[in-house]
């Protein structure tokens, strides 16, 4: 990174309020949506979280950031009152600015930043590299949800619309494909047709919510391993990130995006498509975890549409 551009980091994060001296800024290149850095300063034992929201992505970002603070007050709020030590280190703590105490800061160029407190003595894994790390993965994103069950939903803004609303994704990919406006229909046709032929899929959730067969829940959305803070000495997931996209949704969306993720057996953009598989032990550890966390909050309907949740994501994506 060069020194300019370090400089302008530091200069960003004197507009947050925190209690020691930034002296240096690293980026966190993991990530694929927001700009993160890593603020070290002068006093070792202190490290922040410095993030460029993607306001292409979330053009309500004052909507956004209002529901990361109201839900991580929520969580941390209740797991002070469970008795958890470290409840801290349980939930993202949004750093407020020093001159106006908001949530997050405009720079003059009209990007937007946020500061969080570091996650200690954890780690971000991009591979499941057990079965037993995915079933405390899933243990953590059932929790995530099960903790947040009492929460008022409505407070919520959706931060993007039709997010996991298939239905809608596959009408927008009818007119893409009618409109051919790259000229590369041909190329793509064995592809279009395998979506054509799985167009009853896309209506499943959304059909079954509309009924009221799914109820809706607070969801993630971006249930990502490397959405989850692992503890380093237990091997827990002892905190969910990447709060951007927590909306009302349906609890299958969670576990199809884990599983489409994590349990698949190569890596997202893997084209040798022989090296892409499921790997049923990765799911039936995930599962585990999930259900169990979730404690029997969730309905036997939910129970046995799990499966298909993850055919539904995988798809989607
Ligand atoms: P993106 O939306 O770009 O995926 P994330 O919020 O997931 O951004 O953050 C990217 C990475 O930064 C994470 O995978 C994690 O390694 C690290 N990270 C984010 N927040 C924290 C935190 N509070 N403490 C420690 N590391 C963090
Ligand atoms: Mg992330």
């Amino acid at each position: 990174m060069k020194l300019e551009f370090k400089e302008q980091l530091l200069s960003i994060v004197k507009q947050f309020k925190i209690d020691a001296t930034p002296i240096n800024v690293n980026e966190i290149i993991s990530g694929h949506i927001n700009g993160t850095y890593v603020v070290e300063c002068a006093d070792a034992s202190n490290k922040y979280i410095l993030q460029k929201v993607n306001i292409g992505i979330f053009k309500n970002y004052d909507g956004l950031m209002n529901n990361i603070e109201i839900l991580t007050s929520f969580l941390r709020d209740k797991y002070t009152r469970m008795g958890y030590e470290d409840s801290d280190r349980r939930t993202l703590h949004i750093i407020r600015t020093l001159r106006d105490n908001a949530l997050y800061h405009v720079d003059e160029y009209g990007f937007v930043w946020r500061m969080y407190d570091f996650i200690y003595g954890a780690t971000c894994y991009q591979k499941v590299e057990s079965a037993d790390m995915f079933k405390k993965v899933g243990a953590a994103f059932g929790g995530f949800q099960r903790d947040l069950a009492d929460f008022d939903a409505s407070k919520l803004v959706e931060t993007i619309p039709n997010f996991h609303n298939t239905v809608d994704r596959f009408e927008k990919l009818m007119i893409s494909i009618k409109a051919d406006k790259a000229n590369r229909l041909s190329s793509v046709i064995d592809e279009v047709k395998f979506v054509l032929e799985r167009k009853a899929l896309c209506s499943y959730i959304v059909d079954r919510i509309a009924n009221g067969i799914l109820p809706l829940r607070v969801t993630h959305n971006d249930t990502k391993l490397n959405n989850i803070m692992i503890d380093d000495v237990t091997g827990e997931g002892i905190c969910v990130i990447d709060l951007d996209t927590v909306m009302p949704g349906s609890v299958l969306y969670d576990f199809g995006d884990s599983i489409r993720f994590g349990a698949s057996s190569a890596a997202e953009d893997e084209t040798d498509l022989e090296k892409v598989f499921m790997r049923e032990e990765m799911f039936s550890a995930f599962a585990d975890g999930f259900v169990n966390a979730l404690n029997g909050a969730l309905s036997t309907e939910e129970i046995l549409d799990l499966p298909i949740g993850a055919i539904i994501i995988t798809l989607e994506t």
